[in-house]
């Protein structure tokens, strides 16, 4: 039988993470990844934290060596733009170059950061996405007094944390009366608000910019909705991502509300397969379509998916979505999916930072929010699996063993 060619489109998490694990399953067909970025495949996760602060360089943020490509024979082609194709005819056409054949075809092609309506396009305003705009914010940070992020959301919150640890001066301006409150309630909100009016950021609530004030391409300032006239060096727009549809679209697969539905192994349809941002994905754990922006789950997915190749049947993908972020000493960590408007159930010490807070719609735990504090996470993560009811009240009370209430690890 002559070998398979599997075409990855995308090279950041999901689409890495597949390639590498189509090798380690033994698939010896071709291995193609097409990314559209200027770099090989990087870790995202440092560009707001780490190598934005300068403590680690760009060896350590590249996923891999350039030679492991080679060595484990995957073709790394990077600018290179796929523009659509025909899903019928299993071919990708690019923006330029000759068009692409596949038999299995994955997207894990990420998101765009939104920008808004009136931002001037100033050479001291910012998105943050790629390895290029890091170093960009890097380097404008460095002759820079004070940072206006708008946006509260974490990318904006870690680059406010960073630059904070550069001793610059930060305001954040954020249209919500209370920040992330959508996904994880209030309380959580204004914990979070606090970590960083601690930490000498200036969050400004339920405000937005009215007016920009620039001098030649460089905005110098801003007037804000409560009024306030402040000046500013920097600007990082951090209003969160709209997922990279565009090919998909091109491609005629199917889309819903903003992501790519797919059943319960990640597959869209014949041979073809999506991941990450990008993808809306029927988790059989949780028995509903969830789409995620976060690393670790595009990278899961990306090798749930490589599974499914390398065994020539699909597998459903049931692992619980997870993220981290860390700010300042504050290691947050999310397992599960669940909305700011579940019961919430705090346990843990709240005023000394370090407490889980466990949603749960009809008893059941959907996801768990853990601040410093891994015991209450892993627990949390347990009883997601568990998709039994817990006791709310038990719960809730740090006297009672959590041992008591989780299942056994099975
Ligand atoms: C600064 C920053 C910090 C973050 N920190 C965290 C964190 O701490 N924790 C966490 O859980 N998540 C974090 N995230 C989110 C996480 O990085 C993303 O959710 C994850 O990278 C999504 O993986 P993906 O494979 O869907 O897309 P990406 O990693 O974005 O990769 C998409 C790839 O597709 C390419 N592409 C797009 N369209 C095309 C096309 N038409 N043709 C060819 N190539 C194309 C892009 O160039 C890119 O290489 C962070 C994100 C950013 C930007």
């Amino acid at each position: 039988m002559a070998k398979q060619r599997v075409v990855i489109v995308g090279g950041g998490s999901g689409g890495d993470a597949a390639a590498f694990m189509l090798r380690k399953k033994g698939f010896d067909g071709e291995v193609v990844i097409l990314s559209a970025d200027h770099d090989r495949p990087y870790d995202r996760p440092y560009l707001s934290k780490e190598f934005l602060r300068g403590e680690i360089d760009l060896p350590k943020v590249y996923l891999h060596p350039e030679e492991e490509y080679a060595r484990q024979g995957i073709d790394l082609r990077v600018n290179t733009r796929v523009s659509g194709g025909s899903i019928k005819e299993r071919r990708l056409e690019l923006e330029s170059g000759a068009p692409v054949e596949y038999d299995v075809l994955l997207l894990s092609l990420g998101g765009t950061p939104r920008r808004l309506p009136g931002v001037p396009d100033a050479e001291n305003v910012f998105t943050l996405r790629s390895l290029r705009d890091s170093s960009a914010i890097k380097q404008a940070l460095h002759a820079a007094k004070r940072l206006l992020l708008v946006g509260a959301g974490f990318i904006g919150a870690e680059v406010g944390a960073s630059a904070r640890a550069l001793g610059k001066e930060v305001l954040m301006v954020e249209a919500a009366p209370v920040p992330l409150s959508r996904a994880f309630g209030e309380e959580v909100g204004h914990v979070y608000a606090d970590i960083h009016r601690d930490h000498g950021v200036d969050v400004r609530t339920g405000t937005t910019v009215k007016q920009w004030h620039t001098s030649g391409n460089h905005v110098t300032g801003v007037t804000l909705s409560d009024g306030g006239r402040e000046d500013v060096d920097v600007v990082l727009l951090a209003v969160g991502i709209d997922p990279n549809l565009e090919l998909p679209k091109a491609l005629g697969l199917p889309i819903e509300g903003t992501g790519v539905p797919t059943d319960e192994a990640l597959r869209v349809g014949d041979g073809v397969y999506v991941a990450g941002d990008i993808a809306l994905h029927q988790h059989p754990l949780l028995g509903r379509a969830l789409r995620v922006e976060h690393w670790e789950v595009a990278k899961g997915q990306g090798r749930g998916i490589a599974n499914s190749i390398a065994a020539g049947n699909d597998v459903p993908y049931a692992k619980v979505p997870y993220f981290w972020s860390d700010q300042y000493e504050v290691k947050l960590e999310y397992n599960g999916h669940a909305s700011g408007e579940d019961h919430a159930v705090w346990r843990g010490d709240r005023a000394g930072r370090q407490f889980s807070v466990f949603y749960l719609r009809d008893g059941l735990v959907q996801a768990v929010l853990s601040m410093n504090d891994a015991e209450g996470g892993d627990a949390g993560v347990r009883l997601i699996q568990s998709r039994t009811a817990v006791n709310a009240h038990k719960l809730a009370d740090s006297e009672v063993d959590l041992a008591e209430l989780v299942p056994a690890k099975s």
